[in-house]
């Protein structure tokens, strides 16, 4: 039989029996935040208004033009901003910190529409059209503005003020906007006059200016720290991310550590009361090297399961002084590398599990007391058809919109990735079941499938991973 159509069994078989194992996980949280997401498209002519109005400003704006600063203060540090990206085409993502600016913010430029932001809210959104029985989010504030972001379905709650499961669409407390990333996107070309410059996009991107006090701060909210340990069990897994809008620094001389501690106290208290609870972490792109070592430090001691894709992999390494390996897995893309980086990392960190996601496969390394190599594998072929109908169709659809994922064809490379990895584990029918052993580990090999034109990739990486995790 060819690689493919061994493969194309494999991905039908675990599918199919997807659908009854989702029904049977009693629950999934989700914390720890979900936000509001605010996109605008870039107008010049009412960027050149208000600094046309605004002569100091203008002043101020032109003489900083290229100096971007490390936050927003003021109204001059958003131009300047802004313009720096738009003037480089590079995604440049900078917190507000005066809530004077937020205001201004709302006033001169507002918003064209609100969707669901923040990697909890995201999730609960694509994991409610699955078959899970309950899924309960992390949202504060959950304005109205906020709740009403989350698709309506029965399976979705949030913690109410008495320690109940109600749905967020009724658990709303307050209407207002307290937190808002706003999303500034600008098409290629777009031309913006600033004094006697003309600025011109040399490609399409986008500015992110993120108003979040209390998540920047990542104060868990009172109510959910007093009330998940107790209905906790009534919960299997726990998945943790969005610790990537922490700031290094605060004004008020407090670090990240000073709020991330707290946090991983809370992760590891609910673990020791419930070890039956599976935490699983998903890491983001974080550009500060000291936040990510505290994550590493901080949180990964507590959780079992870790997601991340391959570049997050390389950071990590380059933190633990492993900067040639790093460099194999970013430049050379070699399956070797990748299983090194992983074996390092999970020897280094204790973790039970880690699954990587790149594009065209997702590779696992699993202890073999916490999860069969046939399950783990199946969880991360169910991760691959939701991840091509989600790119295919712009969203997680029906379950037969879901199982569309099963025609799009294996990535290119898969046969040599296999070859690479049945080497690497000195095991022969590697390529046949994409499972291998090594150090009492189970390592996990999936081809996946890639869709050529895709209509949405944002956020495919976290329901890859939590996805995956949840049926292995
Ligand atoms: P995010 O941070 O947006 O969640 P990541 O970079 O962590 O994204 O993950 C994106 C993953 O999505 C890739 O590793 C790959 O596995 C998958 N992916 C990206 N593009 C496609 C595509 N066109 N078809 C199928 N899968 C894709």
């Amino acid at each position: 039989m060819s690689i493919q159509a061994i493969w194309n069994g494999l991905y039908e078989k675990a599918v199919h029996n997807s659908r009854t194992s989702f029904e049977s996980v009693p629950g999934v949280a989700l914390g720890f935040h979900s936000t509001i997401d605010g996109l605008k498209r870039v107008v010049p002519q009412k960027i050149e208004n208000i600094l046309a109005e605004d002569p100091a400003l203008a002043e101020e704006v032109l003489n900083r033009l290229g100096n971007v600063p490390t936050e927003i203060c003021t109204p001059a540090d958003l131009l300047v901003g802004l313009i720096d990206s738009l003037q480089n085409g590079k995604a440049l993502q900078l917190m507000i910190r005066e809530e004077t600016t937020y205001n201004w913010i709302m006033e001169h430029l507002g918003y064209d529409n609100l969707r669901m932001g923040g990697t909890s809210g995201n999730m609960a959104n694509s994991l409610a059209p699955l078959p899970l029985p309950k899924l309960l989010v992390y949202a504060n504030p959950l304005t109205k503005e906020q709740a009403e972001l989350f698709v309506d379905s029965d399976n979705l709650f949030v913690l109410n003020a008495d320690g109940k499961l109600q749905s967020p669409q009724t658990a709303w407390r307050g209407e207002g906007i307290y937190a808002i990333h706003w999303i500034f996107e600008y098409p290629q070309g777009l031309k913006l006059n600033v004094g006697d410059k003309v600025i011109q996009a040399p490609r399409a991107n986008r500015f992110i200016a993120a108003w979040n006090p209390i998540n920047n701060k990542l104060q868990l909210e009172p109510n959910f720290v007093k009330h998940l340990p107790r209905i906790a069990d009534d919960f299997s897994h726990f998945i943790i991310s969005g610790f990537h809008i922490l700031s290094e620094e605060y004004p008020d001389g407090t670090t990240w550590e000073t709020y991330l501690r707290p946090v991983a106290r809370f992760l590891r208290e609910t673990k020791k009361e419930h070890p039956d609870l599976r935490l699983h972490y998903e890491f983001a792109s974080i550009a500060s090297p000291s936040i990510r070592k505290g994550i590493v430090d901080h949180i990964l001691p507590t959780v079992d399961s870790l997601g991340l894709n391959e570049m997050e992999l390389a950071a990590v390494l380059r933190d633990r002084e492993e900067p040639e390996l790093a460099e194999e897995i970013e430049k050379q893309s070699s399956m070797a590398a990748v299983l090194r980086g992983l074996e390092r990392l999970a020897d280094g960190t204790g973790l039970r599990r880690i699954q990587l996601h790149d594009l065209g496969y997702y590779l696992a390394l699993v202890e073999q007391d916490y999860v069969s190599g046939e399950l783990c594998r199946d969880g991360m072929l169910f991760g691959a058809v939701l991840a091509a109908s989600r790119s295919s169709i712009g969203k997680v659809g029906t379950w037969d919109e879901i199982l569309t994922g099963l025609e799009v064809p294996l990535a290119k490379g898969t046969e040599a990735r296999l070859q690479a990895l049945s080497k690497a584990l000195e095991c022969d029918e590697f390529a046949g079941t994409g499972i291998g052993r090594k150090n009492g580990r189970y390592i996990v090999f999936v081809p996946t499938k890639i869709v050529e034109d895709p209509v949405l990739t944002v956020g495919l990486g976290d329901l890859i991973s939590s996805s995956a995790f949840i049926l292995g």
